[in-house]
């Protein structure tokens, strides 16, 4: 490939696009020791890798734009990454490509609480943002169970969900207005400061566009009043269906928790392995929490409310937390979940299908089968309000075999997902994980429209190159894999 010429160290045209890499960001922002490369060489999808050719770590919005102007000029392939916690493989680097990593852009730049909004560079923490206001009583809604580690800049891009996406919706419901930087290296500011925008809703395009489009260096974020009062209900069962049912009745008798999640028996105890919450019951087949929040008199009568219908539906035991610590304590096994699997397997994988909330049963059952034939044990933990499963499918890398047969039975549980009537994904993005999975939900046109849209900003094809539409590739990037093919005759390559 004649990118990758540049890219062999002794080449006098790569040092110098080095050199020009250092005069912006000064020799501490460009890494290029093979050793330190190996850090950037995935995400949370660890099963795929590949080292990049280069790392820059820039500071402001002209430093990536300078930067981005030259891939541009030389035709160099560059993949955004924040935090690197996406589990799609979304900021794995591509052959020879520049990782322009955004971890040193973590500044808040604007606290404007009467206008309920906060301005972030994108390597914030999701946590920061919160952390930053709740003092004067406000919060950042979208709460991926990463929080404590992943960026706004990848929550944008992958337009991240969470536990309290079920009342206050994901991260694109929570973006005012972006500057972002596109491939051709121009700045451009999209959305603003109030919610309601003439034209063409950009941002709404750019959030959960996985890095194809452009970089975001500022994000306006729309905060939230603590509500006045939270309460958290656990609930225990014998069997995942009836935690189902309840979920179901709880949305049928109009009541909208902040969020619903259940846990199956294998990941009940894996926490409790693990995080030794001592709440959640090791013989229950399944747990449910639920966390009510709004004016008291809403959550006194709601919580009595639930309390009934998960009675109905066979709750054994019902534990409530009204206070904070309580509270923290409840949802600790929860946000633990991801890890704790770690713990009682070598290696896991997280899929992440959206099926109708109705069809619970129903597909769980046919996961358990899946299980079964496949001789992987799988732990189900998952946003129960909005249908949001987290099948984590455990597993041994080191027996030869076994991430083919796992990353085939991943396709299966999405294939089952999208029959339901439902997505490929929730809120992890698709990356270069399930975009081979993605005619499953779209047809050629609408994968070709889409292709259109990338086009009109990435039209060089530089941008995170391979993630998200399916490879063969349809009409779309045929024509932008033609347009590679006469850069081969270019004088630089
Ligand atoms: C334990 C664990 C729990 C998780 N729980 C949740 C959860 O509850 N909900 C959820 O939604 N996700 C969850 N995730 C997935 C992950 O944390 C989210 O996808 C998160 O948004 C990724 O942020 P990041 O900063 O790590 O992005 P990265 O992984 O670095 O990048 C993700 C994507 O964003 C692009 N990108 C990064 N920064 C920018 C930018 N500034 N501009 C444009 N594109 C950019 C990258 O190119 C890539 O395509 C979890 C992950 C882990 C490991």
């Amino acid at each position: 490939m004649l990118l990758k010429k540049i890219f062999n160290e002794t080449d006098s045209k790569w040092n110098a696009i080095v050199r020009e890499f250092e005069a912006i960001l000064g020799k501490d922002g460009v890494v290029r020791r093979k050793d330190e490369l190996l850090t950037y060489e995935c995400d949370g999808l660890t099963a795929y890798r590949k080292r990049p050719a280069l790392v820059v770590l820039p500071r402001t919005t002209e430093q990536v734009a300078a930067i981005v102007k030259i891939c541009d000029r030389d035709r160099i392939l560059w993949v955004a990454r924040g935090a690197g916690t996406g589990l799609s493989g979304g900021a794995l680097p591509v052959e020879d490509c520049v990782l322009i990593v955004t971890a040193r852009m973590n500044q808040i730049l604007e606290i404007d609480l009467e206008n309920q909004r906060v301005v972030v560079q994108p390597g914030v923490i999701n946590n920061w943002v919160t952390q930053a206001v709740s003092g004067a009583g406000f919060y950042y809604a979208p709460d991926p169970s990463s929080q404590i580690i992943c960026s706004i800049g990848g929550n944008v891009a992958e337009n991240s969900g969470g536990v309290h996406c079920l009342k206050y919706g994901v991260t694109t419901n929570h973006v005012l207005g972006l500057k972002l930087v596109i491939p051709d290296g121009s700045i451009l500011d999209v959305g603003g400061s109030i919610p309601e925008m003439p034209g063409y809703d950009l941002t709404g395009l750019f959030v959960g566009s996985e890095g194809t489009l452009g970089i975001a260096t500022e994000i306006t974020l729309r905060i939230l009043k603590t509500p006045e009062s939270i309460c958290v209900l656990l609930a225990d069962f014998t069997s995942i269906e009836a935690a189902g049912s309840s979920v179901a009745d709880i949305i049928g008798a109009g009541i909208i928790p902040a969020g619903m999640e259940i846990m199956d028996n294998l990941s009940i105890n894996a926490v409790e392995d693990v995080a030794k919450t001592n709440c959640y019951p090791r013989d229950a087949e399944a747990i449910l929490l639920v966390e009510l929040d709004g004016l008291a008199v809403e959550v006194a009568a709601n919580k009595k409310r639930v309390a009934e219908i998960c009675q109905k539906n066979g709750a054994r035991n019902i534990t409530l937390a009204n206070d904070a610590e309580t509270r923290l304590k409840l949802w600790k096994g929860r946000k633990a979940a991801f890890a704790a699997a770690g713990h009682v397997s070598p290696n896991y994988f997280v899929q992440d299908g959206v099926i109708p909330r109705t069809q619970l049963a129903r597909v769980l059952q046919e996961i358990n089968n899946l299980s079964q034939q496949y001789g992987y044990r799988i732990a189900n933990v998952f946003h129960a309000g909005d249908g949001n499963l987290h099948p984590l499918v455990l597993y041994d890398n080191s027996v030869p075999g076994a991430w083919e047969e796992v990353e085939k039975l991943g396709g299966e549980i999405l294939k089952l997902c999208v029959e339901a009537g439902g997505s490929l994904s929730g809120e992890h993005g698709i990356g270069s994980d399930k975009n081979c999975y993605m005619p499953y939900m779209f047809n050629e046109i609408d994968l070709e429209t889409m292709q259109y849209v990338r086009d009109c900003f990435n039209s060089k094809g530089l941008a995170n190159p391979g993630k998200l539409f399916p490879t063969p590739r349809t009409c779309g990037e045929a024509a932008n894999a033609q347009k590679m093919a006469q850069f081969k005759d270019a004088e630089l390559y």
